[in-house]
């Protein structure tokens, strides 16, 4: 089953902001446009004080929005909060270069690096400078070494990247 695109961010903000801040991300995500932290507050039991809390933090990253407006009758400021399609836009952009970057240097690892693992196949595997200074033999069992084919590592690497670069390129064209 693939998520939806308002489910995979709704996911992002739960694992940046935490799951009370993503609550109140899921309410304007709902309603859209010009929800005031009281109502919000309302519909998800939480303390007013906490939802400006998690609406600040949102703001912070400028993922939301907000209008301010002012009535005469009370003479208090009124908040309409909103979501902010190019701030969420521009911050999914931002997790995948991060995401990219890892990709990368990880994949250049790979495949500059020679891997030796024992027969035995459950120790973890070490690098050729590790091998040499253990003479060939596992750190972890002693048992016999060898070279460790990684061409399947790279290539799900390969294709992880290639993955999020047609991700990143459709941020760009939409
Ligand atoms: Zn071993």
């Amino acid at each position: 089953m693939s998520l939806s695109k308002d489910e995979r961010v709704l996911a992002l903000i739960e694992r940046i902001f935490g799951e009370d801040t993503a609550k109140v991300f899921e309410v304007l995500l709902r309603r859209g446009k010009n929800v005031r932290d009281e109502e919000i507050a309302r519909e998800i039991g939480m303390r007013v004080n906490s939802v400006r809390k998690a609406l600040y933090q949102l703001h912070a990253n400028q993922v939301v929005s907000y209008k301010k407006l002012y009535d005469p009758t009370t003479r208090w400021y009124t908040y309409l909060w909103s979501i902010n399609e190019v701030g969420i836009k521009s911050l999914i952009e931002r997790r995948i270069k991060l995401a990219l970057n890892v990709l990368r240097q990880r994949l250049e690892h790979e495949r500059s690096t020679v891997f030796f693992r024992c027969k035995k196949g459950s120790c973890p595997k070490i690098s050729f400078d590790e091998a040499l200074e253990n003479s060939f033999r596992c750190p972890y069992c002693g048992g016999e070494l060898e070279q460790v084919d990684n061409t399947e590592v790279i290539r799900r690497l390969e294709e992880e990247i290639s993955k999020l670069e047609r991700a990143l390129s459709a941020c760009h064209s939409r």
